[in-house]
């Protein structure tokens, strides 16, 4: 068993010493804990410790435990880093603060139907399959700045920066290379890259905001869904 405290402090500390090698200020990276199929028994203590970003990748399972956490920490900062149906997009947009999915033309215009019904600005990203895995979410690399584009001329919506999930089997340090010359390209600051295996290495090539599951929760456990 992983002590979720002590593994969020090593994290923090492995944040601060991969930024400073790389001359950076340490607050320009953020960390998204990411609580997926962990309870809000498991994620309190990371509450109590003062941590407040977290990242869920389903909408009907952060329905199911955020709420509730919310009311007794109003300040919760939640991201949403997994595939969005456009029919989840009204919960979403209720539930979530920072979007990392946006990677198709229906879903920027539900979200953005959405952000305007509910008068709720949200953070984006617009995912990028820089793999150009069939299986995998997000636009493809070379159609990216056109869609960038679209999204922020035709609807509207504050696109903040670019996300990447690199494929298991690669060297990631290639699609964080990429996504940050894509992000140049279209002029955006932001960068959401880096897992538990290789946040350290996506620092490097410049992300502001890491996605940290198992190294503070632990191995995930599946068997019950
Ligand atoms: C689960 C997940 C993470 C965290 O993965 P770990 O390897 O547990 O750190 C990050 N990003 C996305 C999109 C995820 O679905």
């Amino acid at each position: 068993m992983i002590d979720p405290v002590a593994a969020l402090s090593a994290v923090n500390e492995a944040i601060a010493a991969a930024a400073r090698v790389d001359k950076r200020e340490t607050d320009a990276v953020e960390l998204i804990a990411v609580s997926k199929t962990y309870d809000a028994t498991a994620i309190r203590p990371v509450l109590e410790a003062g941590h407040r970003k977290f990242g869920e990748n389903r909408v009907q399972e952060a329905a199911g435990k955020w709420p509730e956490l919310r009311n007794e920490y109003p300040d919760i900062e939640l991201h949403l880093i997994g595939p969005l149906q456009s029919n989840k997009a009204r919960q979403a947009v209720e539930l979530f603060d920072v979007i990392h999915t946006i990677d198709r033309p229906k879903i920027a215009q539900a979200i953005a139907a959405e952000m305007k019904a509910q008068n709720k600005a949200l953070g984006l990203f617009v995912q990028v399959n820089t793999g150009e895995e069939p299986q995998k979410a997000g636009i493809a690399p070379s159609e990216t700045i056109e869609f960038v584009k679209m999204c922020q001329s035709e609807l509207a919506l504050p696109i903040g920066g670019l996300m990447c999930i690199p494929p298991v089997a690669e060297e990631p340090s290639v699609h964080f290379a990429l996504l940050g010359e894509l992000a140049r390209d279209c002029g955006l600051e932001k960068l959401s890259m880096g897992m538990s295996s290789d946040y350290d290495i996506a620092i490097k090539f410049g992300a502001t905001h890491v996605r940290v599951g198992s190294a503070i929760f632990g191995a995930r456990d599946y068997s019950g869904q």
